[in-house]
């Protein structure tokens, strides 16, 4: 098809063209004496975007799955406990993984659309007053449910609880694009992948580590040859990897890592809200829900829309991608079929995303479901006029005036409070 594909997946995301130069390039001897500066580079300027001063980054050559792997087997031993609260497919497989890696798992079964259950895990971690349990599981962002959970509560509930468990957070559809604040929240080790926030293909793992998950490494039994911490920390000490690197993604990680800086992580994080919220005025207008239950857990880079009953979401998926070439998010495991999801984040503005919903509301009225079109669409730019920043701002020249711009005292302020939420 002529254009471009519409890729609203939640990850991939889109990779920007300036990504794309970035990694086209002629390999190299990654035991060169120039290499190191490469590795250096991005080993510095990674733990900002976690906002960590303390941490320690890992980049392996894996996805997100490889990172829970990683994370879980460097810090603990087999017949470990662990506690995770499980509320959609991520956290779920992530159970799965702690599970298959030989760790007892207490799953807190809870409602897929919420997020996670804070009060729950402040009692259970006080039920186990003899410090059994090591680790807290917790999503950040579960892209199959599009629920973003609280982790701030989390921890406080862990100190509330005054229980030593290390906590970890799969942040693989919330880092680098989302508020996530590993020091602040006290999270020992925070994982993700390349190929979400960082809009870059999927290839790399990666990770930061606390000090007391970098000390629990020495106590740590479980098996663990290719994630061994301990090989990756000796090799990138001298600027280098324990094995083959994955050299063209480290060079769009550099421009990724360059672009958000450019942007300011404030500005990606409140770009994101002001995008999501766009989307969830359109979710409002065609009189539809979101599979999340409450506001508070509304996440800003996934929307999984409900579709009515009697309408299967598998078939708006296959009828935007066939008819539209624009991909949807499928539901997974409990809620296949009941939702799809938009993916709204990485490389991504207004009109794009307004694309994105009219390809939906063409999708889901060719299979019967009963909207207006443009309905959506008109919800999402209105509010897109509303929140939209000065024209100064954006470093646009001065234009003549414009009788159907409102004037200023009409606007609505820019939220810029938003990045603080
Ligand atoms: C995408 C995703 C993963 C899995 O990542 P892969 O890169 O596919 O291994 C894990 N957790 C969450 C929350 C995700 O969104």
């Amino acid at each position: 098809m002529p254009g471009r594909h519409f890729l609203f997946v939640p990850g991939p995301t889109n990779v920007p063209d300036r990504i794309l130069r970035a990694m086209h390039r002629a390999m190299e001897d990654h035991r060169s004496s120039a290499f190191p500066a490469l590795t250096r580079g991005i080993l510095a300027d990674l733990p900002r975007v976690f906002r960590t001063e303390r941490g320690q980054p890992f980049v392996f050559p894996a996805t997100g799955t490889g990172m829970w792997e990683a994370a879980l087997a460097n810090t603990l031993s087999p017949g470990d406990r662990v506690l995770a609260p499980r509320y959609g497919q991520f956290s779920h497989l992530f159970i799965d993984c702690a599970q298959r890696l030989g760790l007892r798992v207490d799953v807190l079964e809870t409602e897929w659309g919420e997020g996670a259950p804070i009060e729950r895990i402040e009692q259970a971690l006080r039920d186990d007053t003899a410090h059994e349990i090591k680790g807290v599981l917790v999503v950040h962002n579960e892209t199959a449910t599009g629920v973003t959970s609280d982790i701030g509560a989390v921890r406080r509930a862990m100190n509330a609880a005054r229980h030593p468990a290390m906590l970890y957070v799969d942040g693989v559809s919330s880092i680098a694009s989302l508020d996530f604040r590993m020091d602040e929240w006290g999270v020992d080790l925070a994982i993700t992948g390349s190929q979400k926030g960082f809009m870059l293909p999927a290839g790399l793992g990666i990770l930061c580590a606390s000090p007391r998950a970098l000390a629990a490494y020495d106590r740590a039994r479980c098996a663990r040859v290719f994630f061994d911490f301990g090989d990756m920390r000796k090799a990138n000490a001298t600027g280098y990897f324990p094995y083959t690197p994955a050299l063209t993604l480290l060079y769009g990680l550099r421009e990724s890592l360059d672009m958000m800086f450019e942007e300011g992580l404030d500005a990606v994080v409140a770009r994101h809200h002001r995008l999501a919220e766009g989307c969830r005025a359109a979710v409002r207008a065609w009189g539809l829900t979101l599979c999340a239950r409450a506001p508070e857990w509304y996440s800003d880079t996934v929307s999984a829309v409900v579709v009515p009953d009697g309408i299967d979401a598998a078939q708006v998926i296959d009828v935007a991608f066939r008819r539209y070439d624009l991909s949807l998010g499928a539901g997974l495991n409990k809620v296949a079929g009941r939702v799809f999801r938009i993916g709204h984040l990485g490389d991504l503005n207004e009109l794009m995303l307004l694309g994105a919903l009219s390809g939906v509301e063409m999708a889901m009225r060719d299979v019967g479901i009963d909207i207006a079109l443009g309905s959506g669409v008109g919800a999402a730019a209105e509010h897109f006029r509303r929140t939209a920043a000065p024209l100064a701002e954006r470093g646009a020249a001065p234009r003549s005036p414009d009788t159907s711009t409102p004037a200023p005292a009409e606007r609505a302020p820019v939220p810029r409070a938003a990045a603080a939420r």
